[in-house]
């Protein structure tokens, strides 16, 4: 009996948890996933998506200031929903980099690049990690981050009941995020590195974590 209580206890804990509300996120999210849309799937399917989230007013305006988390998860569900699977993840992981490449362009001073290209990839991991968590409102809204790395150059960004998870909105795990650091970080630290999710919440965990691997050279 124990055990079969404590495997029911166990599936339920695997349950996708329920939507975090009221988190604010960066417009990118919106602006870099049509983007995507349009050179992967061409306007008119990107037309009939967004429509499809209840996002008509974007079709052609950008969002200039914080987006309602829900609203790219809708985005996202939509996506999931009418798009063969690899496609779907090429949008995101495309819309991802471009994301990336917009806090490459915007966020992260000319300056502190240059030196976090200048020193050993096991020191500038560390220093990229603080200012990804400086900036975790771009991608976790109001949701708490940990960031951390070890000695031998792995890192690693936890992200606690991501409101941006697309596990929780149809696909098979945070592939939008994985691009966005993989592009920070592949530009950043060493051109190798490879991120990859390794718990989310859209599987029933509490947090989605992403590892960070330096290239093996
Ligand atoms: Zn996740």
């Amino acid at each position: 009996m124990a055990s079969a209580a404590s495997s029911t206890l166990q599936a339920a804990s695997m349950q996708p948890r329920p939507m975090p509300a009221g988190h604010r996120v960066g417009p990118n999210a919106i602006i870099q996933t049509r983007e995507a849309l349009d050179a992967i799937c061409g306007s008119e399917m990107r037309r009939t998506l967004f429509a499809a989230a209840g996002l008509g007013r974007w079709q052609e305006h950008d969002p200039d200031h914080l987006v309602d988390a829900g609203d790219v998860q809708a985005l996202s569900a939509a996506i999931a929903r009418a798009l063969p699977s690899r496609k779907a993840e090429r949008v995101l992981s495309m819309a991802g980099g471009l994301t990336g490449g917009y806090i490459l362009a915007n966020r992260i001073p000319p300056f502190a690049q240059r030196l976090l290209r200048a020193l050993p990839a096991r020191c500038a991991l560390p220093v990229l990690l603080m200012a990804v968590k400086r900036h975790s409102w771009t991608f976790a809204g109001a949701a708490p981050v940990t960031c951390g790395a070890d000695w031998r150059g792995r890192g690693w960004i936890i992200i606690e009941d991501n409101p941006l998870c697309a596990g929780r909105a149809g696909f098979e795990r945070c592939i939008w995020h994985e691009a966005v650091f993989k592009r920070l970080f592949s530009e950043l630290v060493s051109p190798g590195v490879t991120v990859q999710e390794t718990a989310c919440t859209g599987g029933g965990q509490p947090s989605c974590r992403f590892d960070i691997r330096l290239s093996a050279r």
